[in-house]
């Protein structure tokens, strides 16, 4: 599969805006750019902030062991998902594909994009029904959302079958990791060198504990990236998330312990719930 072919035509054309601050190099903070209109009068907010979010992103790619180039950040991870329908789904025309019970945004920002959207149940075990999602796809089939761990049934998708998908899908598999962190399976992150058709996501929402201050990320081919950063706005990722990302990115031992904890207190209640006869 050739991922160009994927990406609709208006974007491979489109040539992105340029802000003021597309050069921003951190050495060059204490300069003042009149070209942008920034106030001049110093309220530790009156600059717009790095619109590549650089010191975010060189964090995350050492954490995750990838380059800054397979790396996008948006305002939360729902704003990366609708990047992504922007740059492969045509309104009207183009279809994706979901596996409920899931995540109710892939639904939501199908429609706000006018966007098909093909429903195929997980099967009862909670697992992809790998043979009805690859008879469910046509030439205008351009995504497909496998979140896992799943929200809200809770758990990951066989990797097996996850491998067979994203081989044998004509389009992009975009797999949700929100909750990654809190599972003993591997992240697909380490694998997206294998895969050109491969998009994971992941958030600081969950295991951060910083949902309030909307970080989502997306990591991909050094192509997909490319695009998908053409289209995102200028100044997507505000001043004060990158400094509250940057301070909980270079904290890992207070956010694993939580993370510990949350595991453990999951486990419990597990335990108990299995105690109650009427729940099965
Ligand atoms: C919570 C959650 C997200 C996070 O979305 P943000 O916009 O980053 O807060 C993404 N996917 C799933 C499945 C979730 O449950």
């Amino acid at each position: 599969m050739i991922v160009e072919n994927l990406i609709r035509e208006n974007i491979k054309l489109l040539k992105p805006y340029s802000s003021a601050r597309e050069e921003f190099k951190n050495s060059a903070s204490n300069l003042v750019y009149l070209d942008a209109n920034e106030n001049p009068f110093d309220t530790g907010l009156n600059r717009y902030p790095d619109p590549q979010q650089n010191l975010v992103k060189a964090a995350l790619a050492k954490i995750k062991n990838v380059s800054i180039e397979q790396l996008l950040l948006g305002n939360g991870s729902d704003e990366v998902l609708d990047l992504i329908f922007r740059v492969f789904c045509e309104p009207k025309v183009d279809t994706v594909i979901a596996l409920p019970p899931t995540y109710g945004m892939y639904e939501v920002l199908a429609n706000t994009n006018d966007v098909g959207l093909t429903k195929i149940s997980l099967l009862d075990n909670y697992q992809p029904n790998v043979d009805e999602i690859l008879k469910a796809q046509n030439s205008q089939t351009k995504l497909l959302f496998l979140c896992s761990p799943n929200n809200p049934t809770a758990n990951s998708f066989n990797a097996g079958k996850i491998e067979t998908l994203i081989r044998e899908f004509n389009g992009i598999v975009v797999i949700d990791e929100a909750y990654i962190d809190f599972s003993s399976q591997e992240s697909w992150i380490g694998r997206l060198n294998e895969f050109p058709n491969l998009i994971v996501i992941q958030t600081l929402s969950k295991a951060y504990g910083l949902a309030g201050i909307r970080l989502g990320a997306c990591y991909s081919s050094t192509k997909i990236i490319s695009v998908l950063n053409k289209i995102k706005p200028p100044y997507n990722v505000n001043q004060l998330t990158q400094q509250t990302a940057l301070k909980a990115l270079q904290n890992s031992i207070k956010t694993n312990n939580e993370i510990a904890i949350i595991i453990s207190e999951r486990n419990k209640l597990k335990t108990e719930l299995e105690e109650i006869s009427f729940i099965v």
